[in-house]
Formats: C-alpha cells, sequence, structure tokens
C-alpha cells in the first residue's frame, strides 16, 4: 500500500493504547524503544541501527548521524537522562533493586524528582508525547497535562466555561509553523503524519471518555435541547452492556451525521435535488504549496496541515471506488468482511422472518432483498442503483443465507474507521466538518403525552413522570 506514490497509509484499529513495557528485553530478544539506553549500551549503536537496516541500498543508515543524534538526545533531552541515570545505577549497584517511576504532573514535590540519587527510585516528569518523539521534543519538553491553565486573556470570552487548555488546543499550539522555531515537529515528514494521526486519536478518546463520565448531563441535553429531530441511534447493537450516549453535538458521530443528513434532505426538499456535486480537490502542484515545501526539502504528503486532499465522485465507476454493496473476499480483508458481515446485513426480512421489524404489510419497507446487478447505475430520479454481482458469497444468519443482495451500502474505510493525516490535521485545527445554508431549525413535533423521555436505569420513575408531565415542549402535534 506504501509502495505507490500515493500518500503513505497506515491504519489503527479500536482504540490506540501507549505502553512503555519492560524496561529489560525479554530474555534472548533484542533491546527496542526505551530499552535502547539501558540495556547494552556498549553496542547501542549496531542495536539502534538494526531495527532500520534493510536490504536495499538507498536505506543504508549514516551511523555517523545516528551517534551524533544519541550525543544531542543525551546531552539535553531529560528524559533520557533519567532512563541513562537507571542504567548507570544498575551498573554501578547490581545487588539494589530499584524502581523507575513516571510521574504524570508537575504538581508534585519536584525536590522528589531532581536528585534521584543512588536510591531505590529514580523519577521523571513524563507525559507520553516526548517520550515516543523524543526528536520532535528534543529537550524532552512538557507533553500535554491537564492542568494548563487558559491564559486569562483569552479566557474571558462571553460564555467560556473553559479554564484549562484542552489536548486539541494544546497540540493546534505545538504544529504551527514558526520562524522563530526550527519546526522539528512540522518538518519530520512521514513522522509527522504518524503524530498527527496519533495525537487525533488521543483528542477523540479524551472527548468520549468525557462523554461517558457525564453521561447525565448529556441526557438532560437531549431532553431540554430540542436540537434533535428525531431520537434514535441508542439501539446499536455494537453496544452491548453499558449503554453510551454519544450527543448529537458530537463531531462526526451518528447523531451529528443523521442531524446533518436531515438537514440537507430538508434543503432538497426545498429547492430540489442538488444539480451539481462539486469536490473540491487540493492541486499539490499549486506553485504556493510546491515552493512552500521545496524549500524546506519536503513533499506535500509531508505536510497534511496545509494540503487537504479530496475526492471527486462524479460516475459510475467513481461511486464504486467509495461504496461498496458487496460482500468482501474473506482472504483478502478478513477483518472488513467480518464487520460487514456483522453490520452491514440487512435482514433476514420477507418470507424468511416476517416479524422482522422492517416489514410493513408483508414486504420489506427498504426493499431488501435487492436485485443483483452488474455494474452501477444513476435511475433518472438520481438515485445510485449499485452494483451486486452475483459471485456466491454469503453469509449465515438465524440459518438462513444471504448474498449480496442484502448487504448494506458501506464505506469501507469509514466502516473500519479511517483516519488520515489530513484529517487528522483538519480536525486538531477545529475546522467544520461541514457547512450548510440556508439555516435549517430542527423542529420536534409529538403527540400529548408522547414526548421522548430520557432517564437512566435506577431513576426513580415517579421523577421522571413527573419531569416531563409539566415540561413545556416545542411543538404538540
Ligand atoms: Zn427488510
Amino acid at each position: 500500500m506504501n509502495n505507490s506514490s500515493a500518500p503513505p497509509q497506515f491504519i489503527l484499529n479500536g482504540q490506540n493504547y501507549h505502553r512503555i513495557g519492560s524496561l529489560l528485553p525479554e530474555h534472548g530478544s533484542k533491546p527496542k524503544f526505551a530499552q535502547l539506553y539501558i540495556y547494552d549500551t556498549e553496542n547501542e549503536m549496531s542495536n539502534r541501527v538494526k531495527h532500520f537496516r534493510s536490504n536495499t541500498k538507498e536505506s543504508v543508515i549514516d551511523e555517523s548521524l545516528v551517534a551524533d543524534l544519541i550525543q544531542m538526545i543525551d546531552n539535553h533531552n531529560v528524559l533520557a537522562k533519567s532512563f541513562r541515570r537507571v542504567r548507570d545505577l544498575s551498573l554501578e549497584h547490581m545487588e539494589l533493586d530499584f524502581t523507575l517511576r513516571l510521574f504524570r504532573g508537575r504538581n508534585k514535590d519536584p525536590r522528589v524528582y531532581n536528585t534521584p540519587s543512588c536510591d531505590e527510585i529514580v523519577a521523571l516528569i513524563v507525559a507520553f508525547i516526548p517520550l515516543q518523539y523524543p526528536l520532535m521534543f528534543p529537550y524532552g519538553e512538557d507533553g500535554y497535562q491537564e492542568d494548563i491553565p487558559i491564559r486569562e486573556s483569552h479566557s474571558r470570552t462571553k460564555s467560556r466555561v473553559r479554564i484549562r487548555i484542552s489536548l486539541r488546543k494544546f497540540i493546534a499550539f505545538r504544529i504551527q509553523q514558526r520562524s522563530v522555531e526550527a519546526g522539528n515537529i512540522v518538518n519530520a515528514c512521514r513522522l509527522f503524519q504518524q503524530f498527527l494521526v496519533d495525537c487525533y486519536t488521543m483528542v477523540e478518546a479524551q472527548r468520549l471518555s468525557f462523554i461517558i463520565a457525564n453521561q447525565k448531563l448529556i441526557r438532560c441535553d437531549i431532553l431540554n435541547g430540542l436540537q434533535e429531530a428525531v431520537n434514535r441511534g441508542e439501539t446499536d447493537p455494537s453496544l452491548i452492556g453499558r449503554r453510551i450516549i454519544l450527543p448529537a453535538s458530537f463531531t462526526g458521530g451518528t447523531r451529528y451525521m443523521f442531524n446533518n443528513c436531515q438537514d440537507a434532505m430538508t434543503v432538497c426538499k426545498k429547492f430540489g435535488y442538488p444539480d451539481l456535486f462539486i469536490t473540491i480537490t487540493c492541486n499539490v502542484n499549486w506553485s504556493e504549496i510546491r515552493e512552500f515545501v521545496l524549500a524546506k526539502g519536503l513533499s506535500a504528503s509531508d505536510r497534511p496541515d496545509i494540503v487537504y486532499g479530496e475526492s471527486k465522485l462524479k460516475n459510475s465507476t467513481d461511486i464504486d471506488k467509495v461504496i461498496s454493496t458487496e460482500l468482501p473476499n474473506a482472504n483478502l480483508y478478513p477483518k472488513l468482511e467480518k464487520v460487514v458481515s456483522s453490520y452491514m446485513i440487512h435482514g433476514p426480512c420477507g418470507p424468511a422472518r416476517y416479524n422482522s421489524p422492517c416489514m410493513k404489510e408483508g414486504r420489506c419497507s427498504k426493499f431488501y432483498p435487492k436485485k443483483f446487478t452488474s455494474s452501477t447505475s444513476i435511475d433518472e430520479e438520481g438515485y445510485p442503483c449499485y452494483r451486486r454481482l452475483d459471485n456466491g458469497r454469503f453469509v449465515e444468519k438465524n440459518g438462513i443465507k444471504l448474498d449480496n443482495r442484502s448487504v448494506v451500502p458501506y464505506n469501507p474505510p469509514l466502516l473500519m474507521r479511517y483516519l488520515s493525516p489530513c484529517e487528522a490535521a483538519w480536525r486538531i485545527f477545529a475546522f467544520d466538518i461541514h457547512h450548510r445554508w440556508p439555516p435549517v431549525q430542527r423542529l420536534t413535533f409529538h403527540l400529548p403525552g408522547q414526548q421522548s423521555a430520557l432517564f437512566k436505569d435506577d431513576d426513580d420513575i415517579n421523577v421522571v413522570f413527573n419531569r416531563y408531565e409539566n415540561a413545556n415542549t416545542m411543538f404538540l402535534a
């Protein structure tokens, strides 16, 4: 995948965790990451180079550069110094048991870690980012901490409640191009791309844990704020166990997407279907971009913070590249195949299962199973009719074989939660992911006594009832 001229890609699945691992390598294996600072340091150069050595001539590693980098980090990086101290202690006092303790914030007594002498404990201030990216933070500068206050001049706007810097803001601050900085973060080529994706997954994880910790507030928000046209999305089968509600304001979440889709449909109802579907592609040969990256010896894909690539959808071949309505080849794409067969299959319904929720008046209200079709076409009303090959692939649900005719349209990268460096940069800078004009006001209608009521499993039902009985809602049908 990374051999072509396309921008390099790497894919994360599920949640992104960072573990530091053991300080000593397992018996028989080579030291790696932090272990390189401690174990077998007489051969540190060859240990380091071994991880990167490949057979091609172009990738021969300049050992003098590696030596310079080791020297530089040893002299200036506070984190590396602590790891070296562990090495020195272990060499001088083989008999001692000691611990390397990693502290999370600066709000500890600094004396504890300023004098890690020949003691049982060596300690250091730590945050994940400088540990993982030492060449971007060569001094071991502080990474993100949860207690960085917002400067007063920035915090005194109208309704701002936030008093601490968020992770997103911290990263957006660090990835600016500045004339007073060498720019070792933004000019780190592929490492910068990895950094962006890595950081954005941390931002999203931080938001999700906030949501999980504040479910009570979020549920109230759904009741009071009638910004939501439809209350749905809580039946996600992947959330078996404790149910977590993502608020409609969670950018990119199901509710957010659903609401925006509804808004778009409303605009279509008023003005008709769109005449043009235009996407704007960033031209990386644009002279401003070219001159900017060439001056730094980079390529355009190394700077996703200034390049936001998009794709064009204009005919049925393009649609096939983005939307699929077929079961993937299980040998080539085993993970995708698993996800599609678990979540993107409609049914069984029809004669096989008359009590399926999609059944209305004896037939499937979503018109499944569809017909086999050899190619994608666009019908006269502008709806795409997707390709569904009769290739013999099927999945079994409740003992019923379901083939390509029952596959719900999906986008493979989205289904696997694809996050590109461009998107990561876009989201870190907090740019909108949609824009709409004219404005649409969402209204909720309900019959008397049928407003949606949300409550926690352990709420007193009378309290819940009283809360709704006299509450004002937007419209009564
Ligand atoms: Zn159905």
